[in-house]
Order: C-alpha cells, then structure tokens, then sequence
C-alpha cells in the first residue's frame, strides 16, 4: 500500500520562545525535523513538510518530496500538507516534526496497524497522573484513570478516511479526533515515553540525551 508521511513544522513555537524556530534548531548535528524525515524514511514512499509560509525558501533537508506553507493552525497546517499527497496515496502518516524521538519503529507501528484493517492508529502511553476536568479552578470531575491514556504522533490513517475528516475546516489538537467523529475506528499503539513534544526549552537536552 502506497504510504505518505506529512511533517508537521509550521507552528509559531510561541511557547518555546528564541530567535530560532524550534523545529529549525540543531539537535546533534541536524535541525529537529530532520530527525523525524529520517525514521520515516524507511517506511515511506513520499514525504511532505509543511512549513511557515515565511520559512519556504530554507535549504530544507534532503529526503522531501514536497514543502510546502502551513495555515494558521494545525489543522490547517494539515490540510496544506494533504493536498501535496498524490491522490493514490493508500496510508497516510501525520508527524508533530517537534517530535524527533519518535523512532522509525513506530512509524512502522502505526501504519502496520492501518494495513491490518484499522481506519487509524496512534501512539498511547498510559497517564500516570490523576486526571480531572476543571472549569475556571474548580474541578467538575475526576476521570477514570485506567481508561486514559496520553496520545502522541506519528499517527496513520487511511487516506480516504484522513480526507473525508478534514473535508471540512474542523480543527482539532491531533488528526485522530477527527477521524473519530468521523465513525472510524481508531486503534492504538504502544506508544514511548522518549517520544516527547518539543515544547519549552528545556525539553531539547532531555531529547538529545535520548537520542544520543
Ligand atoms: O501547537 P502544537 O504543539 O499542537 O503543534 C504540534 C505540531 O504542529 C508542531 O510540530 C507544530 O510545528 C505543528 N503546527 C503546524 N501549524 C500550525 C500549528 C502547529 O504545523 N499552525
């Protein structure tokens, strides 16, 4: 099955602060996304990495297919890359690019599980905290813990289920949310706790640590 990988590189980083954008910065040796296209790679057979539209003209690194200018927020951003992906695409993989832990095998993972059948498949760690829904500081409920778990990308999906989602301008925190509301059937995956969004400054030692 023809599988596409869309990077995900266009947010404004807002909370990581620095001249550089986050997804630009050197981590061992190579800028953050990097990282991402490469464990991809093996298991893909196009790549997209959706950019701001201000960063288009950056020597982007080599193994992309296509880059192209996000929107203004993720969904859209996600959008943008769908549209690069050629229409024969049969699996379709979105990647927060400010994950750079995230390994080839679990790319393999995810979209292993969408050939075996599922409409999506994302990475799941178990939550460790207690969890509870708060509105303006007072809690409104507790949530059963043994039933969450914390959501990470690369997270796969059929094409055509990934593209009726986001026919409309839905925007939601990660792709599956969509697919869900959609009726598809999302499965999930051992996810890793190495896997960590690249969000405050702090985050990028810890992740070269891991990667070292
Ligand atoms: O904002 P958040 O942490 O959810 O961003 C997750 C990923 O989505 C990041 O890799 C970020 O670069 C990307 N993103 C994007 N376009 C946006 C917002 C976020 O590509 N407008």
């Amino acid at each position: 099955m023809s599988t596409w990988c869309i990077h995900l590189a266009a947010g404004s980083g807002t909370r990581f602060g620095g001249e550089v954008p986050k997804q630009l910065l050197d981590l061992l040796g190579r800028p953050v996304y990097a990282w991402s296209v490469e464990a991809a790679a093996p298991h893909c057979d196009g790549q997209v990495l959706v950019v701001p539209a201000s960063l288009l003209d950056e020597p982007w690194t080599s193994g992309l297919d296509v880059v192209v200018a996000g929107g203004a927020a993720r969904s859209a951003s996600v959008r943008a890359g769908l549209a690069a992906v050629p229409a024969d695409a049969e699996v379709i993989v979105v990647h927060d690019a400010a994950r750079p832990a995230a390994g080839a095998a679990l790319f393999g993972a995810v979209i292993a599980a969408v050939r075996d059948g599922a409409d999506g498949a994302i990475p799941g760690v178990a939550v460790t905290d207690t969890i509870k829904r708060a509105i303006d500081g007072v809690v409104v409920a507790t949530l059963a813990r043994d039933e969450l778990i914390a959501v990470q990308t690369p997270q796969a999906f059929r094409a055509d289920a990934l593209r009726a989602a986001h026919a409309t301008a839905a925007d939601a925190t990660d792709d599956a949310a969509l697919v869900e509301q959609a009726g598809g059937r999302v499965v999930v995956v051992a996810g890793h706790l190495a896997n960590v969004k690249l969000t405050h400054a702090a985050d990028l030692p810890a992740i070269a640590d891991h990667l070292r």
